[in-house]
């Protein structure tokens, strides 16, 4: 006949043997908890170092500025797990290879590895605080990158800064490459763009300035077509030159500059100075001895040139 053991004798599950020995062992560490409470206070903690041990079954030991602000906090759990923080971010502690405080040496080996730990200053500069304290560092979609953090000290920080740095005083590399912003930003407050743009629709202006802008728009715009009218009518006159002028040889000019010369003495004992006469004898005598590019006609010459057109274009022609 098979034995069959009754239900109510059978083993207890492994799930329910892992269990209990959770709960034993957590048993233990707050035992263990208490046990190092009582001994650390009878103890001299590092200096600045105190402990804080409000929470039940908990330790806390936070380091203090000589201004009174928390710098550090190394705070051991029920189960003796560790973390420390650096106002308020959570921080690597290299040098202990223990996940779990064993004894009291742990701790102060803690404590010892956190003095030596190297923090990144941030930026601050006194130029970049007050630009933090009137404004957020959002990127391009509108999230917040960096802010001002004012413990232990007042510095701006990049939401992505590592805390710990390998050296004294050296920044890490997000707020290292954040500084360039800073400065960029700096540079826009402390020197601002011109207001008076070149293209400020006039709409948005007051009469007075919409009358002054209008004027000078006005005036340069007349200059311009006053510039392109002149070009124009130069253009004109010299076709017009190239195509109606008669062209001599070279001996019938030079006779006709031989014989100017031999009755100029005789024209200007004729003429006084300040006469018309002379003065139209002496711009023609010019014209036919100097090159053509270099001349410059006398201004009476041109209004009487411009007078007789206006009388008479085949007479003015006709010459
Ligand atoms: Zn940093």
């Amino acid at each position: 006949m098979q034995y069959r053991m009754p239900r109510k004798f059978s083993l207890c599950s492994k799930k329910h043997f892992k269990q209990s020995q959770k709960e034993v062992s957590l048993r233990l560490s707050i035992k263990k908890i208490h046990y190092l409470k009582i001994k650390i206070q009878q103890q001299q903690l590092p200096q600045q170092w105190v402990s804080l041990f409000t929470a039940k079954n908990i330790l806390k030991f936070c380091k203090i500025t000589e201004d009174d602000k928390v710098s550090y906090c190394f705070t051991v759990h029920e189960d003796l797990s560790f973390y420390v923080t650096y106002c308020s971010n959570r921080i690597e502690v290299n040098g202990i290879e223990d996940e779990k405080i064993a004894n009291i040496e742990t701790i102060f080996d803690v404590i010892n590895e956190v003095d030596k730990i190297h923090i990144c200053p941030g930026n601050n500069d006194d130029k970049f605080i007050y630009l933090a304290e009137n404004r957020k560092f959002l990127n391009i979609e509108g999230v917040p990158i960096a802010s001002l953090q004012t413990i232990p000290t007042k510095t701006i920080r990049h939401h992505n800064c590592t805390i710990v740095t390998s050296s004294p005083d050296k920044r890490c590399i997000t707020c290292n490459n954040f500084r360039k912003t800073l400065f960029a930003l700096h540079h826009k407050v402390k020197y601002p763009k011109s207001t008076n743009k070149t293209f400020t629709s006039h709409r948005f202006l007051i009469d007075t300035k919409k009358n002054q802008f209008l004027r000078a728009f006005f005036r340069k715009e007349n200059r311009f077509v006053k510039k392109g009218i002149a070009d124009m009518k130069l253009e004109k006159f010299d076709s017009y030159a190239e195509t109606n002028s008669i062209a001599v040889d070279e001996s019938t000019a030079s006779d006709m500059i031989k014989i100017m010369n031999e009755h100029n003495a005789q024209i200007s004992a004729t003429y006084s100075e300040n006469s018309f006469q002379k003065l139209f004898w002496d711009s023609q005598l010019k014209a036919v001895t100097t090159p053509k590019k270099s001349i410059r006609w006398h201004p009476s010459i041109i209004k009487w040139c411009i007078y007789l057109r206006n009388k008479s274009s085949s007479a003015y022609e006709s010459l």
